[in-house]
């Protein structure tokens, strides 16, 4: 038998989230996200299932977008960070993306190109993140510029990103609002601003196209969750099983270290997963895991190819039993990733993208 351990991909719950980020705006389009290997679950499997479904979809970079046109997507496709060098307009071309200008030389790149058609084009703003995009003030131009310059540029959209979206101070999330309608007035510009969080929870953001991402993976960024949130369903399962199971006595070490000592006489089971799969080195001596879909903690340092769990209070869990490190279980119980970042000191966004190739993905639906 092969080692156990394996990411399964709920196709349906991706759906299901799309359709959630959806109808939440019901006024906007939504790209779903797709970066960085759709979030770590599969970045065509992903494209595959939700196309149909999804207008278009958003990558960070060429390459991104050639692997989905390679897996046979032909929906339009957004570079988020627009082209790295001027020599990649013509495959930007061929492929028939959608670009984000942030950057002057970006601007000059595009309007000294000569594409056979214009290339949809989104023009970052920086209402306040500080990353990328023109000042408000010299948006203006940026836009009139590509304006006057059909053949090369078309579709213009007003892009902007949030800081704070996920935050239940909403004060600097206003204060970037304030900025980008103010802009978008004067440009009577169409925009995308919402990311996952402005998706959930701040409906004033939603404009002709959204862009959710981490939610479609079934993660809640929201710092509060709300009533939608708490509709996501949970796209990766990250499953295990133990493969050695001993019995210590009050005080006894387990691990590197001897971080974790037994308090009271204790059942240990041994995980096949470590940080060598991805699962975060971080974790703490309580970070939760469900064993044969009973929430029980790690225990001791994680190790390259194994972790430890607590199996005292279940009794039932033996050597080939399922453990769940985030997910669901075989008796449907979750455990969501959210809150083994937490336990982590990360995000959920780390422990998805940070699963390694070799844990093999398996891809549900139906
Ligand atoms: C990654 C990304 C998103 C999606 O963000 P989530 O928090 O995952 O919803 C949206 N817009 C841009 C520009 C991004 O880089």
């Amino acid at each position: 038998m092969a080692r156990p351990l394996r990411a399964d991909i709920d196709l349906d719950a991706l759906c299901h989230n799309y359709r959630l980020a959806r109808d939440l705006a019901p006024t906007s389009r939504s790209l779903a996200v797709l970066k960085a290997d759709a979030y770590g679950h599969g970045l065509v499997p992903c494209a595959r299932a939700l196309e149909g479904l999804a207008p278009a979809f958003a990558v960070a970079c060429l390459e991104e977008a050639e692997a989905l046109r390679e897996g046979g997507i032909t929906a339009p496709i957004v570079l988020l960070e627009g082209i790295f060098s001027a020599d990649e307009l013509a495959r930007v071309e061929a492929l028939k993306l959608g670009t984000v200008v942030h950057s002057d030389w970006q601007v000059e790149a595009l309007l000294s190109h000569r594409p056979a058609e214009p290339i949809p084009t989104w023009v970052k703003v920086d209402s306040g993140m500080h990353r990328l995009g023109f000042a408000p003030e010299r948006a203006a131009s940026v836009w009139a510029r590509l304006s006057a310059a059909p053949a090369q540029a078309c579709d213009l959209h007003l892009m902007s990103h949030f800081a704070t979206a996920d935050h239940a101070d909403t004060a600097y999330f206003e204060h970037q609002m304030r900025t980008l309608n103010a802009l978008a007035e004067t440009l009577n510009a169409p925009t995308c601003l919402a990311n996952s969080p402005a998706t959930l929870a701040r409906p004033e953001s939603h404009g002709a196209w959204n862009r959710p991402g981490v939610m479609l993976y079934g993660s809640d960024p929201l710092e509060a969750s709300n009533s939608a949130s708490r509709e996501l369903e949970p796209v990766m399962t990250l499953r295990s099983q133990l493969i050695a199971v001993r019995d210590l006595d009050e005080g006894e070490p387990v691990g590197y270290g001897g971080r974790w000592r037994a308090p009271r006489p204790s059942r240990i089971g041994v995980v096949a997963c470590g940080y060598g799969d991805g699962y975060d080195r971080h974790a703490i001596d309580g970070t939760p895991a469900l064993v044969a879909g009973r929430r029980t903690t790690l225990v001791g340092k994680v190790s390259m190819d194994m972790l430890t769990v607590d199996l005292t209070d279940i009794p039932e869990a033996d050597i080939g039993s399922e453990v769940v490190l985030w997910g669901r279980a075989a008796n449907g119980e979750v455990l969501s990733v959210d809150e083994v970042a937490r336990h982590c000191d990360t995000i959920s966004y780390t422990l998805l993208t940070g699963v390694l190739p070799r844990v093999p993905r398996r891809y549900h639906s139906g």
